[in-house]
């Protein structure tokens, strides 16, 4: 049984006989399953090859061979772990033993049907409570007897369940704790329905929006369905609950809730791959570019200032030359480590290549983006990278708002005044003004 699909799960019966198949057959759809029949061992590996069975029943004298022989011929065509049962009126031990080296999963009595019938309830449970454990549901029912019942079938998989008789106690919950998917019946105590507690959910901004909301109703009509589906609800089961219905329903939405959940992380751990810098832990240029890009452009909107430092370490390869390159990373990360703790909320840190660091400052003016940039350089300056030497150069420039420019322009100009800092020396800080094209030399 796949995980997004609402169908019952399928038995495969062979049996030749046409009163004990036929009791089978009602056995096997009482308990919930879907039944395929079969009269002999090629009907059934046909069938089996068609489709995905998750459960055969075999008979042991079959027209075309043994259900023994028919259980091995069937291995290959099953998913691993689907059960094969014996079902016979002639069990000894010997058979048993054979039955079990060829495949056989266990061996019923036709005299014992309670039995098998046991086995396909536990079967189902097991099947609908994969991976179940640990997850927790509001139920939200006004009727005890519903309660006690969800609950009960709920609590078998393992599914913590709080439950609440009305919409203004399930908010408040929702308020205290978290959880995996909400139950819900329509008609409540309170005077609010089940449907204003969908309402509420689905409009409660971001946390909300995923939660599954499964609706238990006796009102079967279309335009109810349809009026539940438009208002965000995932599914609905009919009252009286079918307990094997209800929980491959209840399976579904949290599987495919978990799946969603997983594929989100797996998004978010692949883009913070692409846009983390893994050495220094800081953005790399290619965060870089996408935010700068933004942060220019919020800048140029909203009338603010922006200033731009470009810093490198000086003759950084000396450093890795004489003490190895080991220590030359150490060297990044504790650089990198600077400009971190100098930056405040709000601005954008990224190691932009080798050695070079690129800090960008929303709201912040010429002069405190010098003062900024002259307290990184002496901060580098005092590091103490394991009695290695250190001096960085940085290059400033500024952004303004009343005379707008590319991110391209802006960078060439913090780069040129970082190329003017190396020029006149290294370690200082140097700011290139836009129009004036004359440098302002903080000297060191
Ligand atoms: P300048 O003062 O002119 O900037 O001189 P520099 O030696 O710092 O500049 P240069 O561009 O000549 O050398 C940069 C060095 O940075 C060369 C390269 O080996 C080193 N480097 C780049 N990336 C890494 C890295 O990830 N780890 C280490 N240890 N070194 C790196
Ligand atoms: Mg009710
Ligand atoms: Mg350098
Ligand atoms: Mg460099």
């Amino acid at each position: 049984m796949s995980a997004g699909s609402t169908q019952k799960p399928k038995a495969l019966i062979v049996d030749p006989g046409g009163t004990s198949r036929t009791m089978l057959r009602r056995m096997v759809e009482d308990a919930g399953l879907e039944a395929r029949m079969a009269t002999s061992g090629e009907e059934a590996l046909e069938l089996a090859r068609g489709e995905a069975i998750d459960i055969g029943l075999v008979g042991y004298r079959l027209p075309d061979m043994t259900g023994l022989q028919l259980a091995q011929a069937l291995r290959p065509h099953v998913a691993k772990g689907v059960p094969l049962l014996l079902v016979t009126s002639d069990g000894n031990d010997a058979l048993v033993q054979e039955a079990f080296r060829a495949g056989i999963t266990d061996v019923f009595q036709r005299a014992r049907l309670g039995d098998l019938l046991a086995y396909l309830q536990d079967f189902l449970g097991r099947m609908y409570c994969h991976d179940l454990a640990g997850e927790r549901i509001l139920l939200v029912e006004d009727s005890r007897t519903f309660v006690h019942m969800v609950t009960d079938m709920l609590q078998r998989c393992g599914i913590e369940v709080d439950s609440v008789g009305s919409v203004a106690e399930a908010r408040r919950l929702f308020a205290e704790r978290a959880y995996h998917m909400v139950i819900t019946d329509l008609v409540l105590e309170g005077g609010e329905s089940g449907l204003s507690l969908v309402r509420y959910l689905r409009q409660h901004g971001q946390s909300y929006m995923k939660l599954p909301i499964l609706v238990m109703t006796s009102f079967d009509d279309p335009t109810r369905k349809t009026e539940l589906f438009r208002a965000g609800v995932n599914d609905y089961v009919p009252k009286p609950l079918v307990e094997a219905e209800f929980l491959a329903r209840v399976h579904n939405l949290l599987t495919a809730r978990k799946l969603f959940e997983r594929v989100e992380e797996q998004e978010r751990r692949m883009r913070e791959l692409a846009t983390t810098d893994q050495l220094t832990g800081l953005g790399n240029r290619h965060l870089f570019f996408e935010l700068a890009t933004r942060y220019l452009a919020r800048a140029e909107r909203e009338g603010r200032v922006l200033c731009m430092l470009v810093a490198d370490i000086d003759h950084f390869k000396q450093v890795n030359d004489q003490h190895g390159h080991a220590l030359g990373d150490r060297v990044l990360r504790a650089v990198g480590d600077v400009l971190r703790a100098s930056s405040r909320k709000g601005d954008l840190v990224a190691r932009f290549g080798g050695e070079e660091f690129v800090l960008l400052m929303p709201n912040c003016g010429a002069e405190d983006a010098l003062a900024k940039a002259e307290k990184i350089r002496r901060d580098c300056e005092q590091l103490d990278a394991s009695g290695v030497r250190l001096t960085i150069s940085i290059g400033v420039a500024c952004f303004d708002p009343g005379d707008p420019e590319s991110l391209d322009s802006l960078f060439g100009r913090a780069d040129k005044a970082l190329y003017d800092a190396k020029r006149l020396g290294r370690n200082r800080v140097i700011m290139r003004a836009r129009r004036i094209e004359e440098s302002v030399n903080e000297q060191a």
